[in-house]
């Protein structure tokens, strides 16, 4: 039996892992923290808990990707997630003008609701969601499909500017501001971040959103229960703090407790960043370090998790989004002290046995790194009282924010606590706090491209940052990850035939 070591025990571990250890191989999941789940993973505050990254998924309708690899594993019907409301996922919000739109689910009933609000647009509302939906097509893997060649060759689109691309089809630059709405789930930069992610998210949430039902922790102790299953384990508390290299292989890695592990194969899941000081000079060539090094990496966010009073505010079975005004959603980043947050997402995670009326409410407001740079060098509970301080101001300006569309809100909460970037930061070691690992770039994607093998034989990649990010990105990359060392579309057919059984 052929072991593998893995490298972080978030989503991106738990899910090769669980990949590998159910193709036979003895798994050992590494996590540096004292919870699995990195993104999936979920807190407590005052009898509250709160999911510290992932909250919105898609992926999981009926012959979905997500869903059929979560089926192959076994723990698809263990799984408790809610579909969001069928006529309305997603609402949109401009304080300005006070516009209000509401996005169903499903392509059909999403296109007609923009051709309702926008009927002067309707030709190119259609001409555009069908641009997206081929985009999506030429990525195999995202619907599952068996790869033909290792290298894609792909149309001009899909590269193009996503901002340019919707303006391809778009005249009304308000339409243009509400079709990047989603721009938060995947740290879209205009000019740059090309339109095959845009429309890999969005097609990916137009097709089915849902959100956990209870903790998002739950989902990492599925992925584990898988590896347990098969005779490997999960071990937290256990940072890996150098890897060490015997003729171009990896021979072992050790963590900051002093133990050391070995294995036949090594998996790492932690951003770039934080590898490449693990390892010993010249183990991968300086060219690749380099370019890893300084390419540029999505921004982050300042999170408000809000607390209720019981049945004092009602449960929303949709996400929430509300923009201070249009053409500021590329740019949402770029921080005014003045107006900050020009944008927020929020919703009301559904808690077992609830009703009617919300138990809390997460709220992500992007920030940019810059703005919490005076505290790096501090570590999490040792940040300092103006520190605090800053964190109540950008609160209280979130639930300022939140009263123009909710005018009782304040009243409502009965406590609340707050992330930073450099909470991200520290707690699933991404560098400046980053949501989504790397920042892809159309006008030079060959600064982020990363494929899943590296020049040390035996040490692949997995995480989000070798391809794309979130609940359906990690997944896929961990089956490309998986198959560099059982084979191109084996894992793939595998699920297929597992799923039309
Ligand atoms: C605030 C936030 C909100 C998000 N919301 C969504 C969402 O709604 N929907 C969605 O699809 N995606 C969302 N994402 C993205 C999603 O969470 C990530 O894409 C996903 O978690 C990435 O998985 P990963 O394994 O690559 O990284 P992570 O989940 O971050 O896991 C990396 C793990 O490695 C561990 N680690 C780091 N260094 C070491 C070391 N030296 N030794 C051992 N372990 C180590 C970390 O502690 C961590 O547990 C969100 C992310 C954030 C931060």
């Amino acid at each position: 039996m052929k072991s593998a070591l893995i490298i972080g025990g978030g989503f991106g571990g738990l899910i090769t892992g669980a990949l590998l250890a159910h193709e036979g191989l003895r798994v050992r999941v590494l996590e540096k923290n004292h919870n699995i789940g990195g993104g999936l993973q979920s807190f407590t505050r005052q009898g509250v808990y709160y999911e510290t990254g992932m909250h919105i998924l898609g992926g999981f309708s009926e012959g979905g990707s997500v869903r059929r690899i979560f089926e192959y594993l076994g723990i698809m019907d263990q799984l408790r997630i809610e579909r969001c409301d069928m006529d309305c996922m997603d609402e949109v919000t401009y304080l300005s003008t006070g516009d209000n739109y509401r996005l169903p689910q499903g392509r059909e009933a999403f296109t007609e609701a923009l051709c309702r609000y926008f009927p002067d647009e309707s030709e190119g509302i259609t001409r555009y969601l069908q641009a997206c939906y081929d985009l999506t097509e030429e990525v195999g893997i995202f619907y599952l499909r068996p790869s033909e060649t290792v290298f894609a060759i792909h149309s001009d689109r899909f590269m193009q500017p996503a901002d340019e691309f919707i303006a391809d089809f778009i005249t009304d630059p308000r339409l243009r501001d509400l079709l990047a709405y989603m721009n938060p789930m995947y740290g879209g930069v205009p000019g740059h971040t090309p339109a095959y992610i845009h429309s890999l998210i969005n097609v990916l949430y137009i097709s089915g959103q849902y959100h956990f039902r209870g903790r998002s922790q739950h989902m990492a102790e599925l992925l584990s229960s898988v590896i347990y299953e098969h005779g490997g384990e999960v071990l937290t508390n256990q940072a890996v703090s150098a890897i060490n290299i015997v003729d171009k292989q990896v021979e072992s890695v050790q963590t900051v407790s002093g133990s050391t592990f070995r294995a036949d194969y090594y998996v790492s899941t932690i951003h770039l960043k934080a590898l490449f000081p693990l390892l010993p000079a010249g183990a991968l060539p300086r060219a690749y370090i380099n370019r890893l090094t300084e390419a540029p990496v999505t921004y982050s966010a300042f999170i408000l998790y809000l607390a209720f009073k019981p049945e004092s505010f009602p449960y929303i079975n949709h996400t929430g989004y509300i923009q201070d005004d249009y053409g500021q959603i590329w740019n949402h980043n770029e921080y005014d002290a003045a107006t900050w947050p020009r944008g927020l997402m929020y919703l009301t995670p559904p808690t077992e046995n609830q009703g009617p009326y919300a138990v809390r409410m997460t709220i992500n407001c992007i920030m940019s790194y810059d703005q919490v740079k005076r505290w790096e060098k501090t570590s999490i509970g040792h940040r300092g009282a103006d520190y605090e301080a800053w964190k109540r101001e950008q609160a209280e300006r979130i639930i300022d924010k939140l009263e123009r569309v909710f005018p009782d809100i304040r009243q409502c909460i009965k406590n609340y606590t707050t992330a930073s970037p450099l909470t991200i930061r520290d707690y699933y070691a991404s560098p400046q706090g980053a949501l989504y690992g790397y920042s892809k770039d159309g006008l030079d994607p060959a600064r982020t491209l990363i494929s899943p093998v590296t020049r040390i034989r035996n040490l692949l990649l997995s995480g989000q940052c070798v391809n794309l990010h979130g609940i359906c990105g990690v997944p896929l990359t961990a089956i490309n990850t998986a198959e560099c060392i059982f084979g191109l579309n084996t894992i793939v057919n595998k699920i297929n035939d597992y799923c039309n059984k």
